[in-house]
């Protein structure tokens, strides 16, 4: 009811009566009183005028269940939130929702990670306040070899919603960062539960670290991260979260329905390529079987990286185990 209360003041733009409250949502004036005083304590603005009724002014830069469910406009992308102030990884959320027969779509959020996580094993620099730390579950039926493209299919969509929410120029390294000027502003990272004896997909968890109002980075990540407050230029102004995590909700919903179709990225490849951020350009593929050198073109259908080397010869780059470098620095 929260949610569906702020989503209606915002939408109303002027004043809504108390009374017209009541009716919609069938409870009496007092409890009406009772949740706007609450969303006031949580930094909500709402102006109250005698014989007008309720207006809101401003929205906190919350990532609460409510606040995220009043803006979200998509069919099942983001539309059940399930949020925590702090917790060790979304990812792990996530996959304990599954556990719970959350449906497709059912996002996991919090406000700070304490044990955040890329891939290998790696860790993911998840300060409290700043970011946004979010998995999505989705319960596919297509064979899980397919899994992987939707880590792609994930960073269009982030690099698609960071551009339309700040202007930013946001491309992609492949396969799962999505940088702005050279930096990493976010990182993917999908996980697959399988049927022990179906051997299909159980669900998958798309993890999603976005850097958006951190002032600075540890030492070790400030050559390769930054963040959407520190590469716009907005005079100081901090980034509300809550409406671009609405535009990525928005984008992956139509990328996803997109992918469904060829179960591949053919219908998306080209958008992929544009946003590309070594397209063209060489790069130092770490490959555990032995690093090389050579010139990134552009994805194929199924989501390879496709590197031409110097004598001629086109290598594809599966992802998992291999990351792509710049020659001359981070992208
Ligand atoms: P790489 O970024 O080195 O190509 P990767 O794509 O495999 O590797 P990810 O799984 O996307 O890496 O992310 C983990 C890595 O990202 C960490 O090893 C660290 O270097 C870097 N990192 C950690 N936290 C952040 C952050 N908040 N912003 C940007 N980069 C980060």
């Amino acid at each position: 009811m929260k949610a569906e209360m702020i989503r209606l003041l915002r939408e109303k733009k002027d004043y809504i009566s108390g009374q017209e409250l009541c009716d919609r949502f069938q409870v009496s004036r007092t409890a009406i009183w009772k949740i706007i005083n609450q969303l006031k304590d949580e930094g909500y603005v709402i102006e109250s005028k005698q014989n007008r009724g309720y207006r809101l002014v401003e929205s906190p830069d919350i990532m609460e269940a409510y606040e995220l469910e009043s803006r979200m406009c998509t069919k099942w992308a983001g539309r059940k939130v399930f949020f925590k102030k702090e917790t060790g990884s979304t990812n792990i959320d996530c996959k304990l929702l599954a556990g719970q027969g959350a449906p497709h779509g059912a996002l996991a959020v919090a406000e700070r990670q304490v044990s955040g996580r890329g891939r290998r094993g790696r860790g993911w620099e998840s300060p409290a306040g700043e970011s946004i730390y979010m998995s999505i579950l989705c319960r596919p039926d297509f064979p899980p070899d397919r899994a992987p493209m939707l880590t792609l299919v994930m960073g269009i969509s982030v690099a698609q919603a960071v551009e339309k929410y700040t202007g930013l120029p946001a491309k992609i390294k492949w396969p799962n960062d999505v940088v702005v000027n050279g930096k990493k502003i976010c990182g993917i990272l999908t996980e697959m539960e399988m049927g022990l004896e179906t051997k299909e997909i159980q669900y998958l968890v798309i993890g999603v670290g976005i850097n958006v109002n951190n002032e600075a980075f540890p030492e070790e990540l400030q050559d390769k991260a930054t963040s959407l407050f520190l590469e716009s230029e907005r005079g100081g102004q901090k980034i509300y979260r809550a409406p671009l995590v609405r535009h990525v909700m928005e984008a992956f919903e139509k990328n996803y329905g997109l992918f469904l179709r060829t179960l591949d990225m053919s219908l998306l490849r080209d958008v992929y390529n544009a946003c590309l951020v070594n397209r063209d350009a060489p790069v130092k593929v770490l490959d555990p079987k032995g690093e090389y050198t050579g010139i990134a073109r552009q994805i194929d259908d199924a989501g390879d990286l496709l590197v031409e080397t110097e004598d001629g010869e086109v290598k594809k780059v599966y992802s998992g185990e291999v990351s792509v470098r710049g020659l001359y620095g981070y992208a």
